[in-house]
């Protein structure tokens, strides 16, 4: 058997929507996901291991050559750099938009805008992009609530249905990006082990064009 190829998949609604395309390219967990603690897996295929991460941590893990596969949102790729990385894939899961949002009804009067988000490298791009200069303020999460507790005027949040945002009396403002999952590869591995990372890239590229 060659040495094992590692995937590193992010756990969440990434993950839900992963495991059915790595199935249908052959590689399936041995176990159920959902319900183990475990966060390593072996595979349907001897040579392929899954690993389930917070989606801020994979491409640290394939960065590192300690998994030489992953799966993660673009956002994450976008705030954090695609360093050391290839990004042979658009998965076309997970599908979501990158927005600025506010108070239902805000306007920007003038004065510096104050911006919360996790995604502080991106919102610091977009807004002098924009030609505006603006406070960044970083959160870990519930960016919505910030508008509300006058922490910020704006937040840089993701926006699925936008039923987050009007349930907290937001408006999506404009878009960043368009964001989905795409897989990832340690550029050093994809020469060391071209022929089973290729394998792998390949099957899954053919899984996406059948969708
Ligand atoms: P929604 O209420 O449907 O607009 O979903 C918005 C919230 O769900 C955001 O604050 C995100 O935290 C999360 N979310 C929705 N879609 C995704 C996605 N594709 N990737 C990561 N987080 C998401």
């Amino acid at each position: 058997m060659s040495e094992q190829l590692t995937i590193a998949l992010t756990k969440g609604r990434i993950l839900k929507e992963t495991l059915p395309m790595l199935a249908r390219a052959g590689i399936e967990p041995l176990e159920d996901l959902s319900s183990s603690r475990k966060l390593l897996f072996q595979t349907s295929r001897e040579d392929v291991r899954l690993v389930i991460l917070r989606g801020t941590d994979v491409p640290t893990y394939v960065r590192h050559g300690a998994a030489q596969v992953g799966v993660v949102g673009k956002d994450i790729l976008m705030e954090q750099g695609a360093e050391g990385l290839y990004e042979p894939l658009d998965l076309g899961i997970a599908e979501c938009r990158l927005m600025t949002a506010a108070k239902v009804g805000w306007i920007h009067e003038g004065s510096r805008v104050r911006v919360a988000t996790k995604f502080v490298n991106i919102a610091r791009d977009y807004f002098s992009r924009q030609g505006m200069q603006v406070d960044l303020i970083k959160l870990y999460g519930a960016m919505e609530l910030a508008p509300i507790m006058d922490l910020a005027d704006v937040i840089v949040d993701i926006v699925d249905t936008g039923n987050t945002l009007r349930a907290n009396g937001m408006e999506p403002l404009e878009e960043i990006a368009r964001i989905s999952s795409r897989l990832v590869v340690n550029k050093a591995s994809l020469r060391s082990r071209h022929e089973q990372i290729t394998a792998v890239v390949d099957a899954l590229a053919a899984v996406v064009q059948g969708n």
